[in-house]
């Protein structure tokens, strides 16, 4: 049986719930093959509108990257809408970039309406190291302000102080729309509204073959489930059901610790205002506290999702880089995860044949888009698929050289960006 990692999460998860395994033959509108946001996200919209929805899970909901991220509530894309505005036509951006706020407030709407515990915190600051950093922090506010979001403020070197206790940035940019949960209990909280509307969960219910057709079937090792549509929605930890996603993504791991709980005094030294923080780097460190004030600090990417050895040995002088007042603090708990990465750090979404849908690659910011996915997924089910055409229509390729080319290249695409990192270039 597949547990959830071991990690600060799982260790403070406020629900301890074992959905069956699938032993049957079921029938419903939508199949949704994986647990994670995306899944739960999706599933409640549909339930919401009166379809009727199982979810197959391999291994326990938020096994995925969903249960053990870094819990921030990063708004827009891995790439952003400027990006976006170059890559497809003007009236593809502007819808693309009306929705980069939505997701937030998705995720806030869920916690209200089904009453999660999460831990949920207003506000995320992105930090500047260099002056460079700084000019695109003031250009992503005059982007952000121009689709709508006037929840930002920008920190010269003194006011970013007030909000982070360290030397290490110049300046950087609040978003009071940004924010941060206990990314597992969220996913849990999102579980349990599912099946208060009706919604099945099936877990430790890997599928592992889809009968494609106007009915399709989705096949677990013991069970079946007949339905309408199916969406898929396993992500870093898919495999290779769908054959045809397999080139144009690639499974990245990223690691996680958690400080034993700080005093209330030190926390509040470190992060005053309870923000969360990820810096401007591409290879960025991110860190937040928890609900019980530990210090939870991510940072690093593995390229091709193998497991590093040891995690804290990766992470720590990270954490100890940007506060060196934290060298006698123990590290309790240290895990990785996986998100998956495309070569446009832009979401893979789309349908194939007529009833069989995907949305996944989201490429390490995935909180905030994943929500919004469920949305957008359900509208194109209810046969209203503009907002879900214009993710859609963005293009992706494969990774040069193919699947066993995909991990050399990256990583010398990573050691590029670190190396720009460095130089501040
Ligand atoms: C360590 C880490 C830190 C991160 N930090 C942040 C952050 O701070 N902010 C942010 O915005 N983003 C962050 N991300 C990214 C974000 O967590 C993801 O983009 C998002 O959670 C993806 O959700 P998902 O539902 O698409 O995939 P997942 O959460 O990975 O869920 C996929 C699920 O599908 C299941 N599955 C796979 N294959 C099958 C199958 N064949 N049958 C049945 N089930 C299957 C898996 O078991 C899994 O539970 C982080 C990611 C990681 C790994």
């Amino acid at each position: 049986m597949q547990q959830h990692t071991t990690s600060y999460y799982a260790a403070s998860r406020n629900q301890h719930v074992d959905y069956p395994e699938l032993l049957d033959s079921v029938e419903c509108d939508v199949c949704i093959i994986g647990a994670g946001y995306t899944g739960l996200s999706t599933a409640l919209f549909l339930l919401e509108q009166g379809f009727t929805v199982t979810i197959v899970e391999a291994a326990k909901v938020g096994f995925g990257a969903s249960g053990r991220n870094g819990g921030q509530i990063v708004n827009s894309y891995s790439r952003d809408i400027d990006v976006i505005e170059r890559t497809v036509g003007a009236r593809q951006a502007s819808l693309l970039g009306a929705m980069a706020f939505e997701g937030g407030r998705i995720i806030r709407e869920r916690v209200a309406r089904y009453g999660i515990e999460c831990d949920l915190k207003d506000g995320g600051v992105f930090a500047a190291f260099n002056d460079k950093q700084m000019k695109h922090l003031e250009a992503q506010k005059r982007l952000w302000e121009r689709y709508g979001n006037d929840q930002l403020e920008l920190l010269d070197s003194r006011r970013i102080r007030d909000v982070v206790a360290t030397n290490r940035y110049v300046g950087g940019l609040l978003d009071m729309s940004g924010g941060h949960i206990h990314p597992l209990n969220l996913a849990l909280g999102e579980a349990a509204a599912v099946v208060s509307l009706g919604g099945n969960i099936y877990e430790q219910s890997p599928a592992i073959r889809i009968d494609r057709g106007d009915r399709p079937v989705v096949h677990t090792p013991k069970g079946q489930v007949r339905s309408r549509f199916v969406v898929v929605a396993g992500n870093a930890y898919l495999g290779g059901l769908v054959p045809e996603l397999a080139s144009k993504s690639m499974p990245c791991g990223t690691q996680v610790i958690a400080t034993e709980p700080l005093s209330e005094e030190l926390a509040h030294r470190l992060l005053p205002q309870d923000y969360c923080v990820e810096d401007c780097n591409y290879l960025l460190d991110y860190y937040r506290l928890s609900g019980d004030r530990r210090l939870i600090y991510g940072g690093g990417v593995v390229y091709g999702a193998r497991d590093p050895a040891n995690i804290e040995k990766i992470i720590r002088p990270k954490m100890l880089k940007t506060f060196p007042q934290l060298a006698k603090v123990k590290i309790d708990f240290a895990w990785t995860g996986n998100f998956l990465l495309t070569l446009s750090r832009l979401p893979q979404v789309g349908r194939l044949g007529d009833n069989l849908y995907y949305s996944q690659g989201c490429s390490g910011h995935g909180v905030t888009y994943t929500h919004l996915a469920g949305k957008i997924l359900a509208e194109a089910l209810r046969g209203q698929a503009e907002r879900f055409d214009a993710f859609a229509s963005l293009p992706h390729y494969p990774f040069p050289g193919g699947r066993m080319m995909q991990v050399p290249f990256s990583a010398l695409g990573a050691a590029y960006y670190q190396l720009r990192d460095r130089l501040g270039v």
